[in-house]
């Protein structure tokens, strides 16, 4: 069977591999000349299995009202005049209610435990290099009365078979030493042992060239606009206009959404709503010039939503999150601080004159909970909408998609899409 994955993010790449290793006959369509190049380019770098809820828990309509007109902060609301906009917004507020974040933590921890041992078979399988560190992911907390949540937060973790433990702030420095420039101000943090990091795009690429040599074509250059379809509504490939301007039309026997952002757009037509809206974040790469002052284990700041993940020689610093449509513009008031909590927290460690910022759309549901299975269209797939969590979650999805499409149950207690 010929299949069309559209997209080429760390999800559509993904999916083109195990769609490749379980038989089917793979072509990868992307706009851009290469993969990773839009929200997987440049993001926080953490596989966070320690990490399963959603922002859309009971705590953040709170956090969103008390953030309000704060140019930075974690959570930014830019209300616009897009319909989507508002609908997405409600149901976020929807998924916030206890009952629905709960659901929606468990099925996200069962994904993210499931693709953590799919990433560790696929590494031993093909032996990918992307700056990766097994060192684990601390989550640190500078306000006691946050930390005093972290004994739940780690028996919630371990019931759903995720390692973790409470740390000291004393054992946090013996586990990252570079913490100290912050030991005044630390309460302690959770950590948790399994959790890894590395460079999603540099993994992306990787594994786009281990694809290719297994059999997979890569269609670049292409923006699709509209997906063609059958008397019985079936889809027949996908077409759109490559860099000349020159209409392209492909076959396929089945098609993968993996359009990030974008889905939505492609499906409008075909009577599709995929609940999936961009929500913006921001990261910064700096050099690392004293590397024993950087950090190595990655980092997840609790009171400010900022990640960091060690990339060899580099620092990727990540954060924030705006509804705000899909401008993809750099706002320096936004970059800004993310560089001074580099520099507060790694004095002297990094090269703050070539921060290199970025931006990139995340591909969220109002749950975090992404679109993984058939559409209601027979042939049509969907492996898109994975939000916060895209890198975490992008090998058990796409082992769990070649699965369903092959009519096997994936291991894994998650929702997957199954319409009648
Ligand atoms: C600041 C930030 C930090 C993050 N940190 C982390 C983290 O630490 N850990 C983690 O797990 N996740 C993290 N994420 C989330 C993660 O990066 C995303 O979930 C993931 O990259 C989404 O991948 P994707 O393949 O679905 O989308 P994308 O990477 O956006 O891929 C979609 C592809 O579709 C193509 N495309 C779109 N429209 C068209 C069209 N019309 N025609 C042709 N091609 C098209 C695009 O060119 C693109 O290549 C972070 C995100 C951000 C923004």
């Amino acid at each position: 069977m010929h299949v069309l994955v559209l997209g080429a993010g760390v999800t559509g790449v993904t999916t083109a591999w195990y769609l490749t290793q379980a038989g089917f006959r793979v072509t990868v369509v992307d706009r851009q000349a290469e993969p990773a190049c839009e929200t997987s380019f440049a993001n926080g770098g953490q596989i966070s299995i320690s990490h399963p809820e959603p922002w859309s828990n009971p705590a953040t309509p709170g956090l969103i009202l008390r953030w309000l007109g704060r140019d930075d902060a974690p959570l930014k609301f830019r209300p616009g005049r897009d319909p989507l906009q508002w609908r997405w917004g409600a149901r976020f507020l929807f998924e916030c209610l206890p009952a629905r974040s709960r659901r929606n933590t468990a099925a996200i921890a069962a994904l993210a435990v499931w693709s953590a041992h799919c990433l560790r078979v696929l590494r031993g399988q093909t032996g990918l290099e992307y700056d990766q560190l097994e060192r684990g992911i601390l989550h640190l907390f500078h306000d006691a009365r946050e930390f005093a949540h972290a004994p739940a937060r780690v028996r919630a973790l371990r019931a759903f078979g995720i390692e973790a433990q409470v740390c000291s702030k004393a054992e946090c420095l013996a586990i990252e030493p570079a913490l100290a420039a912050q030991a005044d101000t630390l309460a302690g943090a959770l950590f948790a042992p399994a959790d890894e990091s590395g460079d999603a795009q540099r993994f992306t690429r990787a594994l786009a060239h281990a694809a290719s040599a297994a059999g997979a074509q890569m269609h670049w250059g292409l923006e699709l606009d509209a997906l063609s379809t059958r008397a019985d509504g079936g889809v027949t490939g996908a077409e759109g206009r490559d860099a000349n301007g020159e209409r392209i039309r492909l076959e396929a026997d089945a098609c993968v959404i993996c359009l990030g952002s974008y889905g939505p757009r492609l499906l409008a037509p075909l009577g599709i709503a995929l609940p999936i809206y961009p929500v913006k974040g921001y990261s910064v790469t700096l050099p690392v010039i004293v590397p024993e002052r950087a950090p190595s284990v990655s980092l997840t700041d609790e009171s400010r939503r900022i990640v960091c993940s060690r990339l060899g020689e580099r620092l990727r610093v990540a954060g924030t999150a705006e509804l705000n449509g899909f401008d993809t513009r750099i706002r320096s008031e936004r970059i800004a601080p993310i560089v001074a909590w580099a520099r507060a927290h790694f004095p002297g460690a990094l090269d703050l004159d070539h921060a290199e910022g970025w931006a990139g759309l995340r591909p969220a549901t109002p749950g975090n909970i992404p679109l993984i299975g058939r559409s209601t269209r027979p042939n049509l797939w969907l492996n898109t909408g994975h939000g916060t969590l895209g890198w975490t979650l992008a090998c058990g999805s796409a082992a769990a998609l070649a699965q369903l499409m092959r009519g096997e149950t994936p291991p894994v207690a998650f929702p997957f899409l199954q319409p009648a």
